[in-house]
């Protein structure tokens, strides 16, 4: 048993509160993804959990040892944890070959020759470092040193591994191949990890869940799908996905109509329903949609001027090849759609834009929190 639990667990240091009221389970074997902006806490969680930083108040579990409570003044060390971290700059030692980097935590344990041997062998020919045991840490690509360091950690076999943007040293290419390689390596050993970043995408593809957090907040724990089609507030919306979801204030009407001032689109039946519940007919929300759920309407299903439809302005085009982003305005207000690349936009002329009803979000006004 390895799962991983914080019960409200907060940390300051001094005055600032870098993680407040945190309460999260990671499951045994889950690959669970802590994701959040530039200083929003996520690196202090992860070393709460590594026993590198004790918690100020509340409670941390692995397995079912608590390993850190300052109120009944348990704190078991980093060592005894049975963990194995993996940071961005994996300081191998620079004198010692391959083989004895990853056979150095087994040397410390004092396990005997043979293990050691065999052990170092198992995890060189699961990482593809088979040719390369005899070779000194320069001699390397940063791939394979990444893969060695992963293998450092691997060795051990410990119940949780702990990752702090393992890959973001890596070129944009080798990243995408350590992606995969990391996901189909957690999932063959089967070991509980925990794995921090700012990258959306890694997360998305990394993840059984992600937990998003921001400003040491815990906003959302999910799978990717949750996070992206069901997310718990603006701050999740925005944050996941790239380009990012349009939001754009609104009153909902109480004829069921989403009015943004300059043009309207009518809500469906089951989402009136929703906002009628709570209270918010007649009332100011944010609106949200993803880009890639507007369409130019020459390639939309269904079109209902007047209902579904808005005609907008062509802005900017920035084509990727695959899709155009295609920067759009209606008076004053602004917006972004992912277009199919066969879309004819021309900069500066209108275009029909049909949006995705089923796909929008309304949240509410002030504490950004999500109706649907
Ligand atoms: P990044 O992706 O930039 O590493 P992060 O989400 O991992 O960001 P943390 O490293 O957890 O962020 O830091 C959270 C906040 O706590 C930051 O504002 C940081 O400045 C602050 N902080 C972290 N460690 C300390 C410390 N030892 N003393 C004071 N403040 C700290």
């Amino acid at each position: 048993m390895a799962e991983v639990k914080l019960i409200n667990v907060w940390k300051q240091f001094g005055e600032f509160t870098a993680v407040k009221d945190m309460n999260l389970e990671v499951k045994d074997g889950e690959f669970m993804i802590l994701l959040g902006p530039s200083g929003c806490g996520k690196t202090t969680t992860l070393r709460m959990i590594a026993g590198l930083e004790e918690p100020s108040r509340g409670q941390v579990y692995i397995g079912d040892t608590l390993v850190a409570d300052p109120e009944k003044g348990i704190f078991v060390p980093p060592k005894d944890r049975d963990i194995a971290m993996v940071f961005q700059s994996y300081a191998l030692y620079p004198h010692m070959t391959v083989y004895d980097n990853i056979a150095f935590p087994l040397k410390l344990r004092k396990v005997p020759k043979a293990e050691i041997d065999e052990r170092v062998r198992e995890v060189a020919e699961m990482l593809g470092l088979t040719e390369l045991l005899r070779r000194k840490p320069r001699e390397l690509s940063g791939g394979q040193r990444q893969r060695v360091a992963l293998g450092r950690a691997i060795v051990r076999k410990p119940h949780v591994f702990l990752m702090d943007e393992p890959l973001s040293n890596l070129d944009a290419k080798l990243r995408v191949k350590m992606r995969a390689e990391l996901k189909r390596l957690q999932k063959q050993l089967g070991v509980t990890t925990i794995y921090v970043t700012h990258d959306q995408v890694e997360a998305m593809t990394m993840g059984d869940r992600i937990a998003v957090i921001n400003q040491g907040v815990l906003q959302q724990v999910g799978t990717p799908d949750e996070v992206y089609n069901r997310p718990a507030n603006t701050f999740v919306a925005g944050f996941i996905g790239a380009p990012p979801m349009n939001f754009i204030d609104a009153t909902i009407t109480e004829d069921g109509f989403a009015d943004f001032g300059g043009f309207r689109l009518k809500l469906l039946p089951d989402q009136v329903e929703v906002l009628r519940d709570r209270g918010l007919l007649g009332k100011e929300v944010t609106f949200g949609i993803r880009p890639e759920d507007l369409y130019d309407a020459m390639f939309a299903q269904v079109k209902i001027p007047g209902e579904n439809m808005a005609r907008a302005m062509v802005e900017i085009i920035e084509n990727l090849g695959n899709e155009k982003i295609v920067h759009l305005r209606v008076g004053d207000i602004n917006f972004l759609g992912a277009f199919r690349s066969e879309s004819k936009v021309v900069e500066g002329q209108e275009v029909d834009v049909v949006f995705d009803m089923r796909k929008v979000h309304v949240f509410e006004k002030g504490s950004g929190k999500a109706v649907f």
